[in-house]
């Protein structure tokens, strides 16, 4: 049976596109590696934030859906918060990064470590957890935060569901997590070889099944290895009678999807080709890229896109 390493990307549903970059780049200090639309829906924007080099395990992507998208609810079946690392040192420099910005921060601990928790401008839950330990993500040399203080790729995702009995089922049987501990009803899988990016929470709430958009999550990926993995994946999930899509090009990663029992929109995604597939690295999300087959219609393409002048840092005025 195939085991995922851990987490790939998250997905989820913004509004307007501008709000959304200056958060995610200009105070998080996330390098924007791709600028792209919805290959489903030309007329949105798809953004990629990550490390320096979009490394699998880092990226939040989303679709900013502008002011006029229809309101998400949130209620079982969703990602309830997003978590990134931070280093234990830099707990202090990003309440203070957070709050001078206005952004509201609750301090919190969980199993032993130190949790930031905030909302991003559509009321994403966020959470920065100091952990300790190695993370493969890379420095934005050019960021507005310190390389020393920066998001080091993510710690975890807090799925809220009714019970937890079928989702705990498909994480543990058919992606190969492992329980790992309980804490004031918050209980906590990491994925067998216990790597980056790992862990994956799990909690019950009460309220009714949650709708997708505007401030809601779309989507969690976790990762696979290869193609191959992808379809031993696929045949996992079908022996549990759980349907699935095809393995689809995604371009930057292939990719599959299946509807966890609880609700929540699960994605298995390789490695490759990566977000260098048609940019140099150096490059990465500095203009709009379109998929070759949406190329001939570029103008049109951007005609109908929303604002965005691209993202800016607080400070530069
Ligand atoms: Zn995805």
């Amino acid at each position: 049976m195939p085991v995922t390493t851990g987490l790939h990307h998250v997905t989820a549903i913004a509004g307007d596109p501008q709000a959304n970059a200056d958060f995610y780049v200009g105070l998080l200090g996330l390098r924007f590696v791709k600028r792209t639309v919805n290959h489903d829906d030309t007329g949105t924007y798809h953004f990629y934030f990550g490390d320096y080099e979009g490394t699998p395990g880092t990226n939040v992507t989303f679709f900013p859906w502008t002011e006029r998208g229809r309101r998400g609810e949130f209620g079982a079946g969703q990602t309830r918060a997003i978590a990134y690392r931070i280093p234990v040192a830099a707990v202090d420099y990003w309440v203070d990064r957070l709050e001078t910005n206005g952004v509201a921060v609750e301090r919190a601990e969980r199993f032993g470590e130190p949790v930031l928790r905030f909302e991003d401008p559509d009321g994403i839950g966020l959470e920065l957890v100091a952990a300790g330990g190695e993370s493969p993500a890379v420095p934005w040399p050019d960021g507005p935060v310190p390389a020393d203080r920066q998001l080091q790729g993510f710690h975890s995702v807090t799925l809220a569901v009714e019970s937890l009995g079928p989702t705990a089922d498909v994480l543990t049987d058919v992606l190969g997590f492992e329980e790992d501990g309980t804490e004031d009803g918050r209980h906590r899988y990491r994925s067998g070889p216990g790597g980056f990016a790992a862990v994956v929470d799990l909690v019950e709430t009460d309220a009714d099944r949650g709708r997708m958009g505007v401030g809601t999550v779309h989507h969690v990926a976790f990762r696979a290895e290869s193609v191959a993995e992808l379809r031993e994946f696929r045949t996992a999930y079908h022996e549990r009678d759980i349907r699935t899509s095809d393995i689809v090009d995604r371009s930057y990663f292939h990719a599959l999807y299946a509807r966890e029992p609880g609700g929540v929109l699960f994605e298995l995604s390789t490695p490759e080709p990566g977000f260098t597939a048609d940019e140099a690295l150096a490059d990465l999300g500095s203009s709009l890229v379109l998929p070759e087959w949406l190329e001939a219609d570029r103008e049109a393409i951007e005609a109908q896109l929303p604002a965005f002048d691209g993202p800016t840092v607080p400070g530069d005025g």
